[in-house]
C-alpha cells in the first residue's frame, strides 16, 4: 500500500516511510492511495475470529508485505492483549469500553502498534533512535507504556511540571528503562516549542536521531479501527446496523472508524460528540471551517480547535459535504451538562462515566431522540479514575482505580526537572 500526502496527491511514499517520518515534508497527512475491500465472508463470520486475527485482517492491506504475516500477528497480539468490552448502559444505548490497556485510556492502542511497527523497520539499525513527545497528560503515558523496552528505541517524554494529574505523572516517570521523563517548569505549550526546535536542529539530530510519535501518524491512527470492529463482533448478533458516538478532539479515533466502515463494517451513522471546542460541529451546520482558540474543558483530552485529522475524514467523502452529512453528525456539550450526565447515568443506570465518556453518550442520546429506532454504542475512552479529582463530589467515592494502578502510586518518581529553555534542555539530551 502506498500512502500519498493530503497537500499533493502525486508526493507517495511507502507505508514504512510513512510511519518513520509521521509527516509527508510538505507538511501534509499521509493517506492510504486505496481504500482495500474486506472479504464478506470475513465479516459475516466475525464471531468465528479471535480479536487478534480480526485485527490482523482489518490491519494487513495496509501494511502490505512491508511487515512479514508472522511479525505483523505478532505486532497485533502485543497490541490487542487486554479485553474491549461492551457493557449495555440503557436501552438503545451500549458502551464501548477502551480503557482497559495498560495507562487505562484509548491511545494505548495506537502507541502499541506504533511501537511495534517502528521497532520492526528499526530492527537493523545500529543507531538507538529517540521517540521525543510533548504531552499534557494521555499521550506521554500511553507512548511511554507502547515504547517501553523496544530494543533500538529511547524515549523521552516532556510534561508541563505540576500540570498533570498524579496517576499520569506516575505513568511518565516510573517506567524506568529506556523511557526518561523531563519535568518542564512551564506550560504545555513550552513542551511542545522545546519539542520543535529540537526536530529542527540539525547538530542535536546528527548527535541523537530523533522520530516523533505524533497522533497524525498513519501507525496510530489506523489500528483504532479495531474497536469498532471488535463493538461490532459483540454486538451483530442483536443489531446487525449500528451508530457510533465518539468523544473527539483531534479526530483520529472517529476518522478510523469511519475508515473501518469504508472497508466494508457496516455501520449507520457516526456521531462526533465534542465538548465546547467545536469548530466541526460549526462546520456542519455552516459549511465553514473555522477555528477559534482552543478553551479548557472538564474532558481536556479533547480541547482541540483545529482537529488535524478532519482533513482525512472529508477526504473519505470526497470533500463533499453533503455526502458527509448523510453518514455523519456532530455536536458540541458543555462541562455542565457533561456533569450532570455522569450524576444522571451513575443514579440511573449505575453506570459511571469519565467526562470524555459522558460528552460522548451524551452525542448519542441527541442522535437517538430524532433516530429512536436505532441501537447505538459511544466509546468510552478513558478510565474515571483518571479524571477523579474533577468529578462532580457526589460521584468521587465511587470511582475506584483498578490495582494494576494502585500500585503506580507506591512507585518513586524519577524525573529531570527542568527549565523552559532550549539551550539547557539540549544539554540535557546530549548528556
Ligand atoms: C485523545 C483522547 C480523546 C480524543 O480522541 P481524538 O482521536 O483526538 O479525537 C478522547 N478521549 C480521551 C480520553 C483521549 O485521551
Amino acid at each position: 500500500m502506498q500512502y500519498f500526502s493530503l497537500q499533493n496527491a502525486q508526493h507517495k511514499v511507502s507505508f514504512e516511510t510513512a510511519v518513520t517520518q509521521g509527516l509527508a515534508p510538505d507538511r501534509g497527512l499521509y493517506f492510504p492511495e486505496e481504500i482495500p475491500a474486506l472479504d464478506p465472508d470475513f465479516l459475516k463470520n466475525i464471531h468465528q475470529y479471535s480479536d487478534q486475527e480480526i485485527g490482523t485482517n482489518v490491519i494487513r492491506p495496509f501494511v502490505g508485505d512491508e511487515i512479514p504475516e508472522e511479525q505483523l500477528k505478532k505486532i497485533v497480539a502485543d497490541t490487542l492483549h487486554f479485553p474491549f468490552p461492551v457493557q449495555k448502559v440503557s436501552k438503545s444505548t451500549y458502551a464501548l469500553e477502551l480503557f482497559h490497556g495498560p495507562t487505562l485510556a484509548f491511545k494505548d492502542v495506537g502507541a502499541r502498534f506504533m511501537a511495534g511497527c517502528l521497532g520492526y523497520f528499526r530492527r537493523n539499525s545500529t543507531k538507538p533512535v529517540t521517540v521525543l513527545v510533548a504531552t499534557s497528560g494521555d499521550t506521554g503515558g500511553a507512548v511511554a507504556s507502547g515504547f517501553y523496552n523496544v530494543p533500538g528505541i529511547q524515549v523521552v517524554i516532556l510534561y508541563p511540571s505540576k500540570k498533570v494529574s498524579t496517576l499520569q505523572e506516575k505513568q511518565l516517570t516510573t517506567l524506568g528503562g529506556n523511557v526518561s521523563a523531563f519535568e518542564i517548569i512551564g506550560t504545555f505549550d513550552d513542551c511542545q516549542q522545546l519539542v520543535k526546535t529540537a526536530f529542527l536542529d540539525q547538530e542535536l539530530q546528527n548527535k541523537r536521531p530523533l522520530t516523533s510519535a505524533n497522533s497524525i501518524n498513519v501507525a496510530r491512527w489506523l489500528p483504532q479501527m479495531f474497536y469498532y470492529f471488535l463493538a461490532w463482533k459483540q454486538m451483530k448478533a442483536a443489531h446487525p446496523q449500528l451508530v457510533f458516538s465518539v468523544p473527539s478532539g483531534n479526530f483520529g479515533n472517529i476518522c478510523a472508524g469511519m475508515m473501518a466502515a469504508a472497508i466494508g463494517l457496516p455501520v449507520e451513522h457516526f456521531v462526533a460528540a465534542t465538548n465546547i471546542n467545536d469548530t466541526v460541529p460549526r462546520f456542519m451546520a455552516s459549511g465553514v471551517y473555522q477555528p477559534g482558540k482552543a478553551a479548557p474543558t472538564l474532558s481536556n483530552a479533547m480541547d482541540v480547535a483545529d482537529p488535524s485529522n478532519f482533513v482525512r475524514v472529508l477526504q473519505l467523502f470526497g470533500n463533499s459535504l453533503p455526502k458527509l452529512q448523510e453518514r455523519f453528525s456532530a455536536y458540541s456539550f458543555n462541562d455542565k451538562d457533561t456533569l450532570l450526565t455522569m450524576e444522571k447515568v451513575w443514579k440511573e443506570n449505575h453506570y459511571m462515566l469519565d467526562p470524555h465518556g459522558a460528552v460522548g453518550y451524551l452525542g448519542l442520546q441527541e442522535y437517538l431522540s430524532a433516530h429512536p429506532d436505532v441501537t447505538g454504542v459511544f466509546l468510552e475512552t478513558a478510565h474515571p479514575v483518571k479524571f477523579e479529582d474533577t468529578a462532580p463530589p457526589s460521584l468521587r467515592e465511587e470511582i475506584h482505580a483498578p490495582a494494576r494502578v494502585m500500585q503506580l502510586y507506591g512507585k518513586e518518581k524519577s524525573a529531570t526537572l527542568l527549565p523552559a529553555d532550549y539551550t539547557a534542555f539540549k544539554k540535557a539530551l546530549l548528556q
